[in-house]
């Protein structure tokens, strides 16, 4: 048997035709594409986290409940007892868990454009995604479209990222609650990127089928890979079932407990990326073709003239400049760009090159 008829008779159907989410090879570029925090922390922080290490024990598994960072992080989200907390080894786990613990025929909703991994791990699953395309005029919820996949699919989960990526806007809270009031399956609201959205949140409008994630990746930790999700106690006690034993380990669970006791090296990073974000967008508006959309998360959507995106994209690389080309993903996308919002040197190099590209 040839190995392509071999592996045609093992795996699922899904799994065959789907592809391996990318990641491009960033090595040596000014990397502005995968929406990281650009500051590292002073080497004082540093050597203290070091000395913390120290006192790991590597040979041994990891706490399975992770229970002092769980209570750190329940503490400093001010929650109540009526619900309680996984943790996910990068919210991406998060979100293969609670696809995982669904019917084999489920229907998931989403929007279009939304993060790429709740279609990605649906369709690995078998389920049946439906993305509902956001409004045309400012990349808001269509609640009507919304109401009406609601009506016709019955969806078990509706992910809405608040705030969204790739387009960076908050949903309007009171659409979102209408979605919420409609909706017989589970709402999952994905604050990934909170800490740059000025505080809105739904982390205290938890209930029986609205449940609340986050991530501390944005926050400056994207490689210890940790998320969260908050939901009542039953809920988040069956998602423990499937979970696996150790899934976040233990230099992980030391570090982000360091990391928050330090929480205020966070707060004036996600500042200065703030108002960084403010500049960069003001900048990206006075250039000829160019519309920057405004955004509450850390980085920036951005329209260029027609046909132009991969041009452009690919002339940003050619400097050494590394952002996101959305414009292949069609739709509302056609002709943008995403850029993280980095350090002020990086972002001028950006501004620079993509004078360039444009050949302004
Ligand atoms: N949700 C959204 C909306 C995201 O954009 C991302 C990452 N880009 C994630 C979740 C996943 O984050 P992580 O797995 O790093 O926690």
């Amino acid at each position: 048997m040839s190995t392509s008829h071999f592996i045609h008779t093992l795996f699922r159907p899904e799994v065959l035709s789907l592809s391996a989410y990318h990641v491009a090879n960033a090595a040596g570029f000014i990397k502005l594409d995968a929406m990281e925090n650009p500051y590292t922390w002073p080497q004082s922080l540093k050597d203290e986290w070091l000395n913390r290490l120290n006192d790991c024990n590597i040979n041994r598994y990891p706490d399975p409940q992770a229970s002092e960072l769980s209570t750190t992080l329940k503490l400093r989200n001010q929650l109540p007892e009526s619900v309680d907390m996984l943790l996910g080894n990068g919210s991406d786990e998060i979100i293969q868990l609670l696809l995982m613990a669904l019917p084999p025929d489920s229907h998931v909703v989403s929007t279009t454009p939304s993060f790429v991994m709740y279609k990605q791990i649906s369709d690995s699953l078998g389920l049946h995604y439906h993305g509902v395309a956001l409004r045309e005029d400012n990349f808001d919820l269509d609640l009507p479209a919304m109401l009406q996949a609601i009506a016709q699919y019955n969806p078990a989960i509706i992910f809405l990222a608040y705030p969204n990526n790739p387009t960076g806007n908050l949903f309007d809270a009171q659409a979102i609650e209408s979605i919420i009031h409609a909706a017989k399956g589970l709402v999952i609201i994905d604050e990934a990127y909170e800490p740059f959205a000025n505080k809105s949140s739904f982390m205290h409008k938890v209930t029986h089928n609205v449940l609340v994630m986050r991530t501390v990746s944005k926050l400056g930790l994207a490689g210890l890979r940790l998320g969260y999700i908050v939901g009542e106690n039953e809920i988040i006690a069956q998602l423990h079932k499937i979970r696996l034993p150790y899934n976040i380990n233990v230099l992980t669970q030391a570090s982000v407990q360091f990391a928050l006791e330090h929480h205020a090296v966070f707060e004036e990073q996600t500042y200065t990326i703030c108002t960084e974000r403010t500049i960069m967008r003001d900048a990206l508006n006075t250039l000829d073709g160019v519309c920057a959309y405004e955004s509450a998360a850390n980085f920036i959507l951005f329209k260029v003239p027609q046909d132009e995106a991969s041009h452009i994209f690919e002339s940003l690389k050619s400097q050494g400049i590394l952002i996101k080309n959305m414009s292949p993903q069609g739709g509302l996308l056609r002709d943008c760009l995403r850029v993280t919002v980095g350090t002020p040197e990086e972002n001028q190099a950006f501004l620079n090159g993509l004078k360039v590209a444009l050949d302004v």
